[in-house]
C-alpha cells in the first residue's frame, strides 16, 4: 500500500478563502477581524511564525497588529499591553506567541486575555470548554488536525487514535477533540513504555512529539492514517517531522509531510479563530441582527 500523501498547502489556500468570503460578510457588518500578536525576545523560531501569522492576515484580510518586547520586558508591560488590547474593539484575537521567556508567569499572562478574544485557545476557561466539548477557539494545531482528517472523509468516530505527545497546546488538546469525535484514544509521551506496542494499534496516529524518526514504518499498522505535527530542523538546515515519511509511506493510507502539512494548517485556524472571534463581536453588538442583516 502506498498512502495518499494529504496536500495540507492545498486545504489551507481553501479554508482561507472560505476566511475571506466571511471576512467580506462581516465588511457589511462594519467588522473587520483584527489580531494582534504580542512577541518577548528574540527566538528566532518565534519570530518567523509571528512573520507567517502577519503573512496570512494580509492574505485573508485581517487587520494586524504586532507588539515586539524586548527579552527583559517586565511582565507587568506585557500585561498591561493585553488589557489595554481587551478593550480595544478593533481587535477580536490576541496571541502571545510562545515559549515566554523564563521570568514569565506563563499562566497569568495568558489569563489576563479576555477569554472572548483568545484565539490560541490557552486561556483557563477555553481548555475548560474543550475538555466539556462546547469550545469556540479550538487550539489551532489540532483544529488544523481535525480539518484535515475531515477534508479526506475520514471518521474517527469508533477508530483508535494513538496521540504521541501530551503538551498542553497540542497532545492533550488533540486528545481531547478526538474524543469528543468518539474516537478510542491513547496518549503516550516521553516516559510511555514501548511506545509501538500503543502505535501498532493505531487506525489513526498523530504524533507530535518533536522527535525526528520517531515513528518508522514496523510502528505503524498497515492502511493507517498517519498526521505527522512534528517540526524539527537537522542540522543540514531541512525541516522534518516525526515520522520517517519515506518509510510510512509504503504502509500507510494516508500521510501528512513535513513540511506542507500539519503547519499550513495551524496559522490557517488561527485565521479562523480570529474570524469567529469578530463574526461573535459583531452578533453581541446591540442591534447588530438588524444592522448584519441590512
Ligand atoms: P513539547 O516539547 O511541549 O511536547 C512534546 C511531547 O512529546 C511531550 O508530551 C513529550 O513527553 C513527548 N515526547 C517527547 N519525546 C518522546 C518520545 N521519545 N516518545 C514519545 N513521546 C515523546 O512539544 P509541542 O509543543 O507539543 O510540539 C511537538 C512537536 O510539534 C514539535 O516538533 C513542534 O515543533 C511541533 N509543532 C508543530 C506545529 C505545527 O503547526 N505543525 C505546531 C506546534 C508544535
Amino acid at each position: 500500500m502506498v498512502a495518499k500523501v494529504i496536500d495540507g498547502k492545498a486545504l489551507a489556500k481553501k479554508v482561507r478563502q472560505e476566511c475571506s468570503v466571511r471576512v467580506n460578510e462581516l465588511a457589511a457588518g462594519g467588522v473587520r477581524p483584527g489580531l494582534a500578536v504580542i512577541l518577548v525576545g528574540e527566538d528566532a523560531a518565534s519570530k518567523v511564525y509571528v512573520n507567517n501569522k502577519i503573512k496570512a492576515c494580509i492574505e485573508v484580510g485581517l487587520h494586524s497588529e504586532v507588539y515586539r518586547f524586548p527579552g527583559d520586558a517586565s511582565e507587568a508591560a506585557v500585561i498591561a499591553e493585553i488589557e489595554r488590547l481587551n478593550a480595544d474593539d478593533t481587535i477580536h484575537g490576541i496571541l502571545v506567541q510562545l515559549p515566554l521567556p523564563p521570568q514569565f508567569a506563563l499562566r497569568k499572562v495568558l489569563e489576563t486575555i479576555s477569554r472572548d478574544k483568545d484565539v490560541d485557545g490557552f486561556h483557563l476557561y477555553n481548555v475548560g470548554s474543550l475538555v466539556v466539548g462546547d469550545t469556540v477557539f479550538p487550539p489551532c494545531t489540532p483544529f488544523g488536525v481535525q480539518r484535515i482528517l475531515e477534508s479526506e472523509n475520514i471518521s474517527v468516530q469508533g477508530q483508535n487514535v494513538v496521540v504521541v505527545g501530551a503538551s498542553n497546546i497540542v497532545g492533550k488538546p488533540m486528545a481531547l477533540m478526538l474524543m469528543q469525535k468518539e474516537a478510542t484514544v491513547a496518549i503516550c509521551h516521553a516516559k510511555t513504555r514501548d511506545l509501538a506496542q500503543f502505535t501498532i494499534l493505531a487506525d489513526i496516529l498523530v504524533v507530535a512529539a518533536g522527535k525526528p524518526n520517531l515513528i518508522t514504518a514496523p510502528m505503524v499498522k498497515t492502511g493507517a492514517v498517519v498526521i505527522d505535527v512534528g517540526i524539527n530542523r537537522l542540522a543540514d538546515g531541512s525541516l522534518v517531522g516525526d515520522v520517517d515519511f519515506h518509510g510510512v509511506k509504503e504502509k500507510a493510507s494516508y500521510i501528512t509531510s513535513v513540511p506542507g502539512g500539519v503547519g499550513p494548517m495551524t496559522v490557517t485556524m488561527l485565521m479562523w479563530n480570529t474570524v469567529q472571534s469578530a463574526e461573535r463581536f459583531l452578533a453581541a453588538r446591540p442591534g447588530a441582527a438588524l444592522e448584519y442583516a441590512a
